[in-house]
């Protein structure tokens, strides 16, 4: 069936900010554990793209459909339930953490509901047990991305990189579906670059689905099995790398902004 080979949907989405359309009838779906690049010249609404579906703006029209189920407008922890999460920066105020401490807060930020709900008199035994599980989950994803070694260091005194691998860290701790990227290779060497890209295809393997978003044209295409083009806050092309990559639009999009 479609909605477990598509889990992500998204139909005719549209914003505004003021006289300015961001997104501007923008629709493509993402296929189940693939590497999928939305990509675009700056200002092509990639970000504007990424924060409608994550939930973080509500649009002016169109859907966002996430495993078969309308997921438009909902606030990001809600989406984040049904298994699609983005990565969010540490706040500065983060920075007085530990490693450790900022995984053990991510869940409460993004899973909200559940762990709240749980939060009363009464079920203290499941709260324990919420916690335990989740220690032992936060140790696993940390190994996982090689940076167990740092779980006592203060958050402020991470390297670009590693904060970057920490941010993944945060978001997949929750056990998602999907996840969304927003330039995560910012800032980031060409090392730490090719460590995230190697834990990002390892993921992949395993079945998770990505959508990362980027203006890097070449490390998409490097990266990407398919790859979607937004241009003006819309979809100009989809497909391929290699077919993408001829496309006479793409490259004017590219030069003429
Ligand atoms: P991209 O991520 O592809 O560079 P954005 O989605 O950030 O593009 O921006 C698309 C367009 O929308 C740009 O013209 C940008 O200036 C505008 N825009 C984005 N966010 C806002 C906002 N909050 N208020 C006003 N204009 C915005
Ligand atoms: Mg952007």
């Amino acid at each position: 069936d479609v909605t477990t080979e598509y889990p992500l949907k998204v139909e005719g989405l549209r914003k505004s900010f003021g006289g300015i359309t961001a997104v501007d009838g923008a629709s493509f779906e993402v296929e189940r554990g693939t590497l999928t690049g939305l990509i675009g010249p700056n200002g092509a609404g990639k970000s504007t793209t990424f924060n409608l579906i994550t939930g973080m703006l509500k649009p002016d029209s169109g859907t966002v459909t996430f495993n078969g189920e309308n997921v438009t407008g909902l606030e990001p922890h809600r989406i984040a339930n049904r298994g699609m999460v983005r990565t969010f920066q540490i706040a500065r105020e983060l920075g007085e953490m530990t490693v450790l401490e900022n995984m053990m807060l991510a869940p409460k930020a993004q899973r909200g509901e559940k762990l709240w709900r749980s939060v009363t008199p009464g079920v203290r035994d499941d709260v324990i047990e919420q916690e335990e599980e989740l220690l032992e989950r936060v140790w696993k994803v940390l190994d996982f991305f090689d940076i167990d070694h740092i779980a006592e260091e203060y958050a402020e005194n991470l390297s670009g990189g590693q904060r970057k691998l920490l941010e993944m860290a945060r978001a997949l701790l929750t056990d998602p579906d999907m996840l969304l990227l927003d330039e995560p290779f910012a800032g980031v060497n060409p090392t730490l670059e090719r460590r995230l890209l190697d834990h990002i295809h390892e993921l992949r393997e395993r079945g998770y689905t990505f959508l990362l978003v980027e203006h890097d044209m070449d490390l998409i295409m490097e990266n990407c099995e398919h790859v979607i083009v937004l241009h003006q806050g819309r979809v100009l092309t989809e497909g391929d790398p290699e077919a993408v990559k001829a496309n006479e639009d793409v490259i004017e999009a590219y030069l003429g902004g």
